[in-house]
């Protein structure tokens, strides 16, 4: 039976755990600290079609939606805090509701759910929105979970299935055979054999990359996210400004901030979002908690009035082409990249886990997902393909 070592504990190794196993392979997880503490336990929880631009990301996120819906019945909605709440992207003036307006066509064409919503049809979706706004566009197929219990059970389910996690291991390299085939993930607590090595390590993908012989560029893009006190329901979608996509699209290295707000189960109001790649630097920007919180003002007035709980970052793994890698790195036989999906690897996991999944045991792909997976591959950072990727210096 082959051996898959999925290293990395985070929603994306689960995911791949979870579909790995239920293929029947021999899986092992290994993650150097507790299962869902990286980067997933600082995301939001969006499952968003409403950001992105027609072509393989979406189409990505739309096996993605269908997949973590399947997921949901099979391990219970309420246990992932799965909520069909659907997104409200809203515009402050004319010209900018006008290209979200063409922005959403193009999904539309696409597959994608869309509905133009202004004036008071804009206030019954969302009745605390500020009434100096130009208009919105809903996406009902929007999601949100929660990144961590989603984790834990796919983990769960995954040990249900034969798995074993293994957490406290740090990944350091790869054994391999005299043909240079993987035989085993070396750690710092010994070695673990295994046929394939996948590198669902997130935001250190980069990091392990390198150590197994497949380097790819991924790196780390800093997001505050303020936390409100708890509230009774006052925002029912996801709901967030209309330049979020330019920023999430943005390379730019200093600080970029757009409005994204929305409630949780538990009361508490999220709002976002800061972009920022200044490494791993953890320090406290006030200045960024203070614009965040200004323009959330903006977008919902009652918010005035809200105390802030808490502020917290994390460290988003990003690709120079915000595209994650999804593959078999032919530089390291046996070894696959499940990780780079940047702010959206809560949403994309499924679809990844999935992925990994089919290309190990070499099932077959619908034709168009098997033309996709060229877009995500480790190999447009091969040598000489770097600048085509946007990687420079
Ligand atoms: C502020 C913020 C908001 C976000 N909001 C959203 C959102 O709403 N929707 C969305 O889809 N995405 C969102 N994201 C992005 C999302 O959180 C990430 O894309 C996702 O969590 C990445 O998951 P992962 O499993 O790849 O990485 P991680 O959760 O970071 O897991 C990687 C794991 O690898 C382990 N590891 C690393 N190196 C080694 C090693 N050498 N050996 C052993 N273990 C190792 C780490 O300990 C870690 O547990 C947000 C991110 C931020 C920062």
């Amino acid at each position: 039976m082959t051996r898959a070592v999925v290293v990395g504990a985070g929603i994306v190794g689960a995911a791949c755990a979870y579909f790995l196993s239920k293929a029947g392979l021999d899986v092992v997880v290994v993650d150097r600290l507790q299962a869902g503490s990286g980067t997933t336990s600082r995301g939001e929880g969006n499952l968003l079609l409403s950001d992105k631009e027609p072509g393989p990301e979406l189409r990505l996120a739309q096996l993605s939606r269908s997949l973590w819906l399947e997921v949901g019945d099979q391990l219970g909605r309420d246990a992932l805090e799965l909520e069909e709440k659907g997104g409200l992207v809203v515009a402050s003036d004319p010209a900018t509701l006008a290209e979200l307006g063409t922005f959403a066509e193009s999904q539309a064409a696409a597959g994608v759910e869309v509905r133009a919503s202004e004036g008071e049809d804009l206030h019954r979706l969302e009745p605390q929105l500020s009434r100096r706004l130009a208009g919105g566009v809903a996406y009902p197929e929007d999601m949100q979970l929660q990144p961590v219990l989603a984790t834990a059970e796919l983990l769960h389910a995954a040990r249900r299935s034969g798995a074993e996690i293994r957490i406290g291991p740090m990944a350091t390299g790869r054994g391999t055979d005299t043909a240079g085939a993987t035989t085993a993930l070396r750690t710092d607590q010994g070695d673990i054999g295994a046929d394939v090595i996948v590198n669902a390590t997130g935001t250190w993908g980069g990091q392990l990359s390198r150590l197994l012989g497949a380097e790819i560029p991924v790196l780390p893009r800093r997001g505050f996210i303020l936390v409100t006190e708890p509230l009774p329901k006052m925002i029912r979608h996801k709901v967030y400004s209309a330049d979020y996509v330019a920023n999430v699209a943005s390379s730019h290295t200093g600080l970029e901030t757009s409005c994204v707000i929305e409630g949780t189960r538990g009361g508490t109001v999220l709002i976002g979002a800061s972009r920022e790649r200044i490494g791993f630097d953890a320090t406290l920007r006030p200045e960024v908690v203070r614009e965040l919180a200004r323009r959330a003002i903006e977008l919902f007035p009652f918010l005035s009035e809200v105390r802030l709980l808490r502020v917290y970052h994390g460290f988003r793994p990003y690709c120079p082409d915000h595209r994650p890698v999804i593959g078999q790195d032919t530089r390291a036989p046996g070894v696959y990249h499940a990780c780079g999906h940047e702010g959206a690897g809560i949403g994309l996991a499924a679809a990844t886990g999935y992925l990994i999944a089919q290309q190990i045991t070499g099932s077959p792909l619908a034709p168009e997902l098997a033309h996709d997976l060229a877009a995500f591959s480790p190999a447009r950072f091969h040598p000489g393909r770097l600048a085509e990727a946007g990687v420079t210096g």
